[in-house]
């Protein structure tokens, strides 16, 4: 049988596994709600970090999310693990500045929350707050690549704060 369907649950169960592969990554849904809080805190002071969590669940809930997930962090590995070719392999693993994929990937997640995810995710990728600068420090280590992670995390905590503008307004 097909490891995916068309199913509803089976978003649940892509839900559990990317979740899963984040933090085999080393990155767990609290932070990203920590980065959309720090997107949105100030602006609506109702909002809390347990509120910022529910609006991450449902973005990766979504199954252009999930597809984003399931790519991006699959090239990061295959590429650490030495089974990419190159000339790719070296823009991966040295996250070189002009290969520009991993941001265009990371707009599929983004997109589901229209045009103020974009202002969020530009601001997350020029700033790199909290949980991203980690990321991308991590990723500067020789046998490590996170170069579809830090974008992918970035826009995770985007498309949440946009979903929040949404329904604050
Ligand atoms: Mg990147």
């Amino acid at each position: 049988m097909a490891e995916y369907s068309e199913e509803r649950l089976d978003d649940v169960r892509t839900r559990d596994r990317v979740v899963d592969m984040m933090a085999r990554r080393g990155v767990e849904l609290e932070e990203i709600a920590a980065l959309t809080y720090a997107l949105q805190g100030e602006r609506i002071p109702e909002l809390t970090e347990a509120i910022c969590l529910e609006h991450v669940e449902r973005v990766v809930m979504k199954r252009e999310v999930q597809n984003a997930i399931l790519t991006g962090l699959e090239l990061d590995r295959l590429a650490e693990s030495n089974h990419v070719n190159e000339p790719l392999r070296s823009m991966l693993m040295d996250d070189y500045g002009l290969y520009g994929v991993d941001e265009v990937l990371a707009l599929a997640i983004v997109n589901v929350y229209g045009s103020i995810g974009f202002t969020n995710f530009g601001y997350v990728d020029k700033l790199k707050p909290g949980v991203i600068a980690r990321i991308d420090e991590e990723g500067k280590r020789e046998d490590r690549c996170n170069t579809f992670l830090d974008d992918i995390v970035g826009a995770i905590a985007s498309a949440a704060a946009s979903s929040i503008a949404h329904r604050y307004g």
